[in-house]
């Protein structure tokens, strides 16, 4: 790199090498290539910025109301004021009086008439000619300057080794019949128009990302994406691990835990429980998504995998993302398994040493059969006697490489356990496409039975009182009920504040009941006891922080208030409302929102109203969020994709896949040198 100005900005911001500039694209262009007189400008610049230029007749530093650089331009036609807020001593000397400058911006009615606030400048001569091609605006971190990166990436693609990078390598025929009749310019093209696309292009199409240059850049990194996802698919195939058949004779766990459970497998269960079976019983390691509903139960379909596993003398552990969804999952195990002379173990960090070591030892000598945990499971360094199978809930949550994969080597022959990941939030087709294509998916699409729906009401917080009149008859009704306090990103402390108000408040006015108050500052067996007293309803009514809001399962608690409820997210709101409707009273949520109301927000709230269909509310909030933090994919798959929007883009996935299905089976050597050039390093994600 020759940049001297600022290579740690640059290098700071991945542009280390001539194709990592060349791949640095645009964001949007700005027009320098038309240049009006300051007359024309002072029309037109209301409605967008323009350029014009003129001799410096007057330059003034002002010290009120606050210090400020005062510029007067002039050319034959009129006269315009410059105002800048903030400058360097090295602008007042650029613009001083007689100097000729070019400058563009907006026009906007200033006290003394129209003026320019913060245009760019450049001291030209008067006939300097013109820019041909719009000028690229890009993707900058602070303390960058868009011309260090435009001199950079300019450099950068004169560099004589960008014509191997860029180099054409998909074969033409390929091309042709995939895309019949496409006008996609090859990749040097497409990414030399990107950067410097001529004052007539289609500028509309630029910005969208929708030019046939985007097009080809997009196919190319979707084709690398799906390249990569097929060939992990190919690889887990390869590896080994232990199968586990279904055992003939009804005397196993899995026969007993079937016999023990209160109710009859639905028959969505009993199906995705088949697919599970099926994986196990191969030797290559499963790789599955269980998605279901809150409540749709996932979590026996888990332990009956569990069971299987045990049943063939192997280790299966759970992991969950909080400590109380891996305690729920612990105390649900035991109570399953425990009567069957199952041992379970339970590893979390905030365990004391002594405890922690006595559950390390009794998973690495195998006396440990089941064990629950949180990502202590990974972190602490845990070895197991003989893992088969790791389930993993609400997998999203985790990053991509906090899986729990385990190899072990058995004799010559290296192992890796089965993994089963469960979600209750549903991923869209497209996304299943793209992120998951080495993901087998199973969902459970159907509800217990008995399941009452959620009756869910919208209510103004200034009709709180009202509400904890209801909240009244509905405890004396011997049921119970969550009252949700909202997160505050921005002040754990300001949370904790607001939890404990309404805690007191509604302790005060609710005397005849007991309130509980848990919240994420509570040590971890402080917050199993309020629940584990709450579950034993010695607490009627509890008061939470969103640390419930995954696998909380109290049946008689099917009343749930949730306050500012504008402030959460779909999700959110549909994973919280997912702990009511679980017992046999009719559920109640009540949504309680503080005004004024966004229009997002009132869209979302309405939408939650409307529906309680995880499929739907998942697809709108794709549509607000993207796809990213839906899938937790912020870890992982996001880093490959930077050029495509898979909603915008839909289409050229089935058109990549094809494409990679061909290229893997005709053409290996392109194969490694197409995913070299867009993922180097990267392309270790995707295994994952
Ligand atoms: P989730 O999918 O949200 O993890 P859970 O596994 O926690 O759901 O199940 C929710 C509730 O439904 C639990 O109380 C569980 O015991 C119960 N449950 C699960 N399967 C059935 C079934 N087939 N019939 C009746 N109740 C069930
Ligand atoms: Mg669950």
């Amino acid at each position: 790199m020759t940049t001297k100005q600022a290579p740690n900005t640059l290098q700071k911001m991945g542009l280390d090498s001539p194709m990592a500039l060349a791949l640095h694209l645009p964001s949007r262009y700005e027009d320098e290539t038309e240049l009006c007189t300051i007359e024309e400008s002072l029309m037109q610049g209301r409605f967008g910025s323009t350029q014009t230029q003129g001799r410096v007749i007057r330059n003034q530093v002002l010290f009120r109301p606050r210090r400020q650089l005062l510029v007067t331009i002039e050319d034959d036609t009129a006269s315009l004021q410059l105002r800048f807020l903030n400058f360097y001593p090295s602008q007042q000397k650029q613009m001083a009086v007689g100097a000729h400058v070019r400058v563009r911006g907006d026009v906007r009615e200033g006290f003394q008439g129209p003026e320019m606030v913060h245009p760019t400048v450049k001291a030209v001569t008067p006939d300097a000619p013109l820019t041909t091609s719009l000028t690229p605006v890009y993707p900058a971190s602070a303390g960058i300057s868009q011309l260090v990166i435009r001199k950079a990436v300019a450099q950068a693609l004169r560099d004589p080794s960008l014509r191997d990078s860029l180099a054409e390598f998909l074969p033409t025929k390929l091309m042709a019949e995939l895309l019949p009749s496409h006008d996609w310019p090859n990749l040097q093209s497409a990414i030399t128009y990107l950067h410097q696309p001529p004052a007539d292009a289609d500028t509309q199409a630029l910005l969208e990302r929708t030019h046939p240059a985007w097009r080809r850049v997009q196919f190319e990194e979707l084709l690398a994406q799906q390249i990569s996802l097929k060939r992990a698919h190919a690889i887990r195939r390869e590896r080994h691990a232990p199968s586990f058949k279904k055992a003939n004779e009804g005397n196993g766990l899995e026969a007993g835990l079937l016999k023990v459970l209160p109710f009859q497998l639905t028959s969505a269960q009993a199906r995705v429980w088949e697919e599970i079976s099926n994986d196990l019983s191969k030797s290559f390691p499963m790789n599955r998504l269980l998605q279901g509903d809150v409540g749709s139960g996932k979590t026996v379909v888990a332990a009956l995998a569990a069971a299987r596993v045990m049943d063939h003398g192997y280790q299966a552990a759970v992991m969950a993302p909080t400590e109380i969804l891996a305690e729920q999952h612990y105390l649900k195990m035991k109570e399953w398994f425990e009567p069957l002379g199952v041992q379970v173990a339970w590893l979390s960090g905030s365990l004391k040493v002594k405890e922690k070591k006595l559950a390390q030892e009794i998973i690495e000598s195998g006396q440990a059969q089941l064990i629950i945990g949180t990502h202590a499971l990974i972190q602490e360094n845990v070895s197991f006697a003989k893992l088969g199978l790791a389930v993993i809930d609400e997998q999203h949550r985790f990053g991509v490489r906090q899986r729990l994969e385990i190899q072990q080597r058995v004799g010559s022959e290296l192992f890796y356990c089965h993994q089963l990941m469960m979600s209750a939030t549903p991923i869209p087709r497209t996304l299943a496409m793209t992120y998951y294509a080495d993901l087998d998916v199973s969902v459970i699409d159907e509800l217990p039975p008995g399941r009452k729906p959620i009756a869910t009401k919208v209510v103004k917080a200034s009709r709180r009182d009202e509400v904890i009149n209801g909240l009244q008859s509905w405890l004396s009704k011997g049921l119970q009920a969550y009252w949700v306090c909202p997160l505050i990103e921005e002040s754990e402390a300001l949370q904790l504040q607001t939890a404990v108000e309404s805690f007191e408040q509604l302790t005060q006015a609710l005397p005849e009941f007991k309130v509980g108050l848990v919240h994420g500052r509570l040590k971890a067996d402080e917050k199993a006891a309020v629940m584990a007293a709450f579950k034993a309803n010695q607490i009627q009514l509890l008061v939470a922080t969103t640390v419930i809001e995954v696998g909380v399962d109290v049946p008689n608690a099917a009343l749930m208030v949730i306050e500012h409820a504008e402030r959460f997210g779909y999700a959110q709101i549909h994973q919280l409302r997912g702990r009511v409707g679980r017992g046999s009273a009719d559920s109640v949520c009540i949504l309680m929102y503080a005004e004024p109301l966004s229009m997002a927000a009132k869209e979302r709230l309405q939408t939650l109203r409307e529906t309680s269909d995880g499929f739907v509310i998942a697809e709108r909030d794709l549509s607000l969020r993207g796809p990213g933090e839906l899938l937790g994919a912020k870890q992982s798959g996001d880093a490959m994709l930077r050029f495509v929007d898979l909603q915008r883009d839909a289409w050229l996935i089935e058109l990549a896949q094809q494409a990679a299905e061909r290229l893997l089976v005709n053409h290996a050597d392109i194969v490694e040198r197409h995913l070299e050039r867009w993922l180097g390093s990267r392309a270790e994600f995707l295994k994952a």
